[in-house]
Order: structure tokens, then C-alpha cells, then sequence
């Protein structure tokens, strides 16, 4: 019988993460303050522990998962890496097709990777409260889960219409003790000056940002944790990867090309980075972003710099963007509505060393039914972004012949998405391309700098 699931001992979750600085060509462009110079690393002590700051600024290539987090993340990894045997032959593709179950995390995602090391340096580093902002609630349940591990309070700023959407998400936040506002609130100025013109407002992830970070700069006690973007957020995430790689040894294979949704770049960047590893090392392996067409950070925007939120109180990162106002139409997969895109996938995208494609959501979800029919897990929309571009490309092979060997990272499940798969039934769900028009506004006003 052929194996289907390739499971690791706890004892082989990784020791340390992978940091793909030390393997780019080129050194990774500095942040910005608000005068157009490098900011130095204490000029983000006031929202982040200096253990998480020298890790945003590391160039090492191995950095040490601390024994706590190895520990706690015993309650979900090694996650499985799997073989999707029974999808191959629905497709009657050659093409072998393997992916990475990120959905087995108590929150369901893999945002969790990251949430259990931010909670612990933060509570190492004395921090008592944990503000944050999600969008569809997968970053604020990770979070959430994870502050109540290490005993922190955790303040989710949700986006409004995802508030109103995704009660569930909501109540599983409150059963790990996680107090959540919908954003734009009345808890800071920021949400208050957005309210006092627009008390409709329903919301975007960058002024969500805007709220947790302007709470977490005016407390002591409390510091901010983001779900995805930055370079430790991405570091944390590598243990998918890493993981992926010893799981494939003992398959006997090794993916042609790797595939991952792409929203703020976290979770393509931990899968495919151990990769790229070997593709600087001169192996041939692809390495491929998906993102939603109503969205398309990398494939239609700017690669400039640019502020990560509404109101401009982070600092300018330079990165592929659709403006820090842009207001993507309202695609149920949440997670990958966010105007920019990680700082590391832009640079090496730019310089040609790894691929992004966008799809349509129709689409997307074809592809999640078909893969819930073959293989039983009802995946996240966001996730069914990348088993889309995963599929053409398994039908291409079957055109070709090619037996290509193709990987993707199945970031979560659809369990607390289910209204968005009957809105897909029902017929209710289209195809929005980005609005051009919108788009050139929202460019129009991108910070100057040179
Ligand atoms: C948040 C999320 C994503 C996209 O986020 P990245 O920052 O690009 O990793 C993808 N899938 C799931 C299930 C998510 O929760």
C-alpha cells in the first residue's frame, strides 16, 4: 500500500528556525521612519520585546527555538505532511501531489507557529496585555490561545464587517480569554476621529492595525503582536517548512514546485524560505505566491514604500502594495485582503528568484469543494488560493505527461468559513477583479520617498 500520511516524532520538531536573510542575495531593505531614514532597532522597543526585535533584524541563519515554545507547540506539531493520493486520481493527473496540514493547530491555521513564540518573549520581557487587530479571526484565535498559554492579556481589534460576519470566531477568542472590539472603536483616537466621520465605517485591516498599535505605544504593560508581514513572523513560520523537508526525505521525493496562499506573505514565506535554501544552493525548485485577483498585491501593485496601516503610525516598509488606502472589495477570504505584502517575499519576488499568480474566487472555491470531495478536509477560502494553482497546474501535467512532483501548504481549515461555502452553493458568491479606478487613487497617495 502507498503511504499517505508522512508523520514526524515530537522529538524531531526543528531546534531552530531558518532565516532566509543569510541565503538572499542581496541585504534586505531597511524600515523608514516618518522623516525617510533607516529606523534603528530602538525606535520599536516601544511596541515590541528586544528578543523579537533583534530577530526582525538578524541576518544569522539559524536562530534557537526556545525549549517553552518547542514544548507548547507539542499540542499540534509535527503537523502531517500528506499525500494526496485520492485527489490525484479524481484529477487522473501523473503529477504527484503532496500537502502540509496546517489546520491541525488548536485555532485551526498556522498562524499559531508564531503566536506561541511573540506571547512568550513578550511575557519573558515582563509585558502583561497583548493588543493586536485581526481580520477574518484566524490571527486574533491564534493569539488569543496563545496569550492565555503564557498568561498575558490579549485585546483583539476587530475589522467590522468580519465582527458582524464571524461570531464564532468572536466566541472562540472569548473562550481563550481574549477581549475583542469591533474596529473601527471607541477605545482609541484613531477608531473615535474614523467614527466621528463615518459612524457606518465597517472597517479595514490597516486601521485596525492603526488602533492596536496606537493602544500598545501608549501603555507600558502592553505591547502589539502582528499576525503576518514582518521577518520574525515569517522566521517563526519556517518550522513549516523545515518540518516539510524532513518529511519528504522520508518519502524518498522532493517538490518540483511549492505553492502557497499569499495574503501578508507569512505563510508562503514559512513554507517555501527552507526551500529556497536549496534553490541559492542551486537546486531547481519552484516557489509560487497565490494570491486573490480582487487583491493582487505582487501581481498588480507597486513595489515601493509604504506604510502598513490606514493612518501611518508604523513605519514605511518597502514592499509590493496596493496603497495603505486601499479597501479591497470584500472577498470571503479574509485573510488575504491586505494591501501590502511581507517586506522578504517582495524583495526576492523583485528579483526574479520566486513566482506569484493570481486567481478568481469562483474558482478558488471549485477547487476547495473538489479537494473536501477527494481528500475529506473542508479547507480555509484562503487556503483553497493555493490547492487552485496547485490543480492547474496537476491538469497541465495531465496534458504534458509530465510527472511532476507538486507540494502545497494546506494553511488551515473552512470549519468557522462554512457560510462562505453556502453563499458558493447558493450561487452568491462572483468573481470581483481589482477596481482600476480605485486603485490609481489609493496609489496616487503613496508616501514620497527616495
Ligand atoms: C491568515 C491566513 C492566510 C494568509 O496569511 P499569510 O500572512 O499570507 O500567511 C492563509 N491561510 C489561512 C488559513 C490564514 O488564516
Amino acid at each position: 500500500m502507498p503511504q499517505t500520511k508522512f508523520l514526524l516524532d515530537e522529538s524531531e520538531i526543528p531546534k531552530h528556525w531558518y532565516n532566509v536573510v543569510a541565503d538572499m542575495p542581496n541585504p534586505p531593505t531597511p524600515p523608514l521612519g516618518p522623516d525617510g531614514q533607516p529606523i534603528g532597532p530602538e525606535a520599536l522597543t516601544p511596541i515590541f520585546p528586544m528578543a523579537l526585535i533583534e530577530q526582525e533584524v538578524s541576518a544569522e541563519r539559524w536562530i534557537p527555538i526556545p525549549e517553552p515554545v518547542r514544548e507548547a507547540m507539542r499540542l499540534y506539531r509535527p503537523s502531517p505532511l500528506m499525500r494526496a493520493h485520492r485527489l490525484e486520481a479524481m484529477l487522473g493527473t501523473p503529477a504527484k501531489i503532496y500537502y502540509k496540514y496546517e489546520g491541525v493547530s488548536p485555532a485551526g491555521s498556522h498562524k499559531v507557529n508564531t503566536a506561541i513564540p511573540q506571547a512568550y518573549y513578550n511575557q519573558q520581557a515582563g509585558i502583561k496585555r497583548l493588543s493586536t487587530e485581526t481580520g477574518a479571526g484566524q490571527w486574533g484565535s491564534a493569539i488569543s490561545f496563545a496569550g492565555n498559554m503564557f498568561g498575558l492579556e490579549v485585546r483583539v481589534f476587530m475589522v467590522r464587517v468580519s465582527y458582524d460576519q464571524k461570531p464564532f470566531r468572536r466566541s472562540m477568542m472569548q473562550t481563550w480569554g481574549g477581549k475583542v472590539f469591533a474596529s473601527p472603536s471607541m477605545e482609541t483616537q484613531t477608531g473615535r476621529d474614523v467614527l466621528a466621520k463615518d459612524p457606518n465605517n465597517p472597517g479595514s485591516l490597516g486601521m485596525a492595525i492603526s488602533e492596536a498599535v496606537e493602544e500598545a505605544a501608549s501603555r507600558e504593560d502592553t505591547n502589539y503582536a502582528l499576525g503576518s508581514v514582518l521577518n520574525h513572523v515569517l522566521l517563526h513560520q519556517t518550522i513549516i517548512g523545515l518540518e516539510a523537508k524532513k518529511q519528504f526525505e522520508k518519502a524518498g521525493d522532493y517538490p518540483d514546485m511549492v505553492f502557497a496562499p499569499c495574503g501578508g506573505g507569512s505563510n508562503f514565506g514559512g513554507v517555501a524560505f527552507p526551500f529556497f535554501a536549496d534553490k541559492a544552493a542551486g537546486k531547481n525548485v519552484r516557489l509560487v505566491a497565490v494570491e486573490p485577483a480582487s487583491c493582487p498585491t505582487l501581481t498588480k501593485g507597486t513595489y515601493a514604500y509604504d506604510f502598513g496601516d490606514t493612518a501611518g503610525l508604523t513605519p514605511m516598509m518597502k514592499m509590493y502594495t496596493l496603497g495603505s488606502n486601499f479597501m479591497p472589495p470584500s472577498i470571503h477570504a479574509g485573510g488575504l485582503r491586505y494591501h501590502g505584502d511581507s517586506p522578504l517575499v517582495s524583495q526576492l519576488y523583485h528579483e526574479g528568484l520566486i513566482e506569484a499568480v493570481s486567481v478568481h474566487q469562483l474558482a478558488t472555491f471549485e477547487a476547495g469543494v473538489t479537494f473536501a470531495r477527494a481528500e475529506g478536509i473542508i479547507p480555509a477560502p484562503e487556503s483553497n488560493h493555493a490547492i487552485r494553482a496547485c490543480m492547474d497546474e496537476a491538469l497541465r501535467c495531465k496534458q504534458t505527461g509530465e510527472k511532476k512532483t507538486l507540494f502545497f501548504n494546506l494553511s488551515g481549515h473552512g470549519h468557522f468559513d462554512m457560510a462562505s461555502y453556502d453563499k458558493y452553493f447558493a450561487g452568491q458568491l462572483d468573481d470581483h477583479s481589482y477596481p482600476e479606478e480605485l486603485l490609481q487613487a489609493s496609489l496616487a497617495n503613496l508616501p514620497k520617498v527616495d
